[in-house]
């Protein structure tokens, strides 16, 4: 593909990894970022019975008020934020909700311009999620990236943040849980990054799809929950993780009413809105939401706590346990391999012992790789064992 379009690189290679499995053949998938299990009961009857009364229009393009008041009662009572109905759009997914955002806020008639051909600087630390510089650039923007590094426990701080600001900076990208670190933010941290990114006069989007997926007790912190921020800042979240729903597409975006009726607009342009049966799948997930979560964010601590231990069986070296989200990230070098660059490392892994991972470059940070234990259970012991075997060939 060519000049600013960039298809995302875990989505890649995740299909190229579920056609080698419908193919036949015994693939190891610890690439994308999805908890794989079987969506809860409740929300497949709930989804078979909207399907059954027959009824099935257009959807409102904001979503359906009962499950947009859900979704945010449910944000507030978990994490402190006082949103209303009217400050949440449900979106096909938290991807799309970020792409809607950053088409307002970097596009042709972004509110921030103050010429058309200006392009507005968007604010991201480094590793990413692939998808924030990639839509960024589709949508004109300018990525600004801030690299943290793992001696510094991959942390962003505010004196990164002022020293990589430049003028036609707009717009900080908030990741808490981190994907790929798998890191989480104290409140004091956070309330550091928000006060400097309030100085700097930055609008922020607090990507929290992870908020969920935390296997230790330290508190989760969303950027909803500092009144006094609560007008620079825009809350992304998903069913996709805490609910185990990824192909539902089910996301929501919390913000400030006028910020709403922009991305209603857009939904009008794009989408018209969520697929309803996905809709009252979700409610019904609402409804069941502690035990849901729970059982979610059970089955991938038991995952994260194989991968771990696997990885020590294998490759003689104790990782340090992942705080959140359901990645372990980590150099060439910790797995014994050198003189290779990480995607291809990652090619020949899936071409030659069948495990699909996904390359550090793709997230900013060459040299290193991403692998997902939120896998199939049977994949994460006997992936790390042939991908061993794999790392043993290469230096034979
Ligand atoms: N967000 C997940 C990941 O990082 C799912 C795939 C994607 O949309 O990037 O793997």
């Amino acid at each position: 593909m060519s000049g600013k379009l960039q298809a995302s690189v875990t989505v890649v290679i995740n299909s190229i990894a579920q056609a080698k499995k419908a193919a036949g053949i015994r693939v190891y998938n610890l690439s994308a970022g999805e908890p794989k299990m079987m969506t809860p009961q409740v929300v497949r009857d709930a989804a078979n019975e909207f399907i059954q009364q027959g009824d099935i229009p257009y959807p409102s393009p904001a979503g359906l008020n009962e499950l947009r008041k859900t979704a945010a009662d449910r944000m507030n009572k978990l994490y402190g934020s006082s949103f209303t109905q009217d400050e949440c759009i449900i979106t096909t997914g938290g991807k799309m909700a970020i792409y809607l955002l950053l088409q307002y806020l970097c596009g042709l008639n972004s509110p921030l311009k103050a010429n058309p051909n200006d392009k507005i600087g968007v604010m991201i630390q480094a590793p990413f999620w692939v998808s924030y510089p990639s839509i960024t650039k589709i949508m004109d923007g300018k990525p600004v990236i801030i690299n943290t590094s793992e001696a510094g426990g991959w942390k962003l701080t505010p004196e990164m943040l002022k020293a990589a600001y430049t003028p036609d900076c707009k717009v900080l990208m908030l990741n808490n849980g981190v994907n790929p670190t798998g890191i989480i933010y104290t409140r004091s941290e956070m309330q550091a990054l928000l006060a400097m990114a309030v100085e700097l006069d930055l609008l922020v989007i607090s990507d929290e799809v992870y908020s969920t997926l935390v296997y230790t007790d330290d508190e989760y912190v969303s950027c909803g929950s500092f009144p006094e921020y609560k007008k620079h800042v825009v809350v992304i979240q998903s069913a996709s993780k805490a609910f185990a729903m990824t192909g539902w597409r089910v996301g929501f975006l919390f913000a400030a009413p006028e910020i709403i009726d922009v991305m209603s607009a857009l939904s009008t342009q794009s989408t018209t809105g969520v697929c309803l049966i996905a809709q009252h799948g979700a409610l019904a997930a609402f409804k069941h939401a502690d035990e849901i979560n729970q059982w979610v964010n059970e089955t991938m601590k038991r995952r994260r706590d194989i991968f771990v231990d696997a990885f020590r069986k294998y490759f003689g070296i104790q990782l340090e346990s992942p705080k959140a989200t359901l990645y372990v990230f980590t150099s060439l070098a910790s797995l014994g391999v050198t003189g290779m660059s990480d995607d291809e490392f990652c090619i020949r892994a899936l071409e030659e012992a069948n495990v699909a991972s996904v390359p550090g470059s793709g997230f900013g940070q060459p040299g290193y790789v991403r692998f997902s234990y939120g896998a199939d259970e049977d994949d994460l012991d006997g992936g790390l064992e042939n991908l061993a075997k794999f790392v043993k060939s290469l230096t034979k």
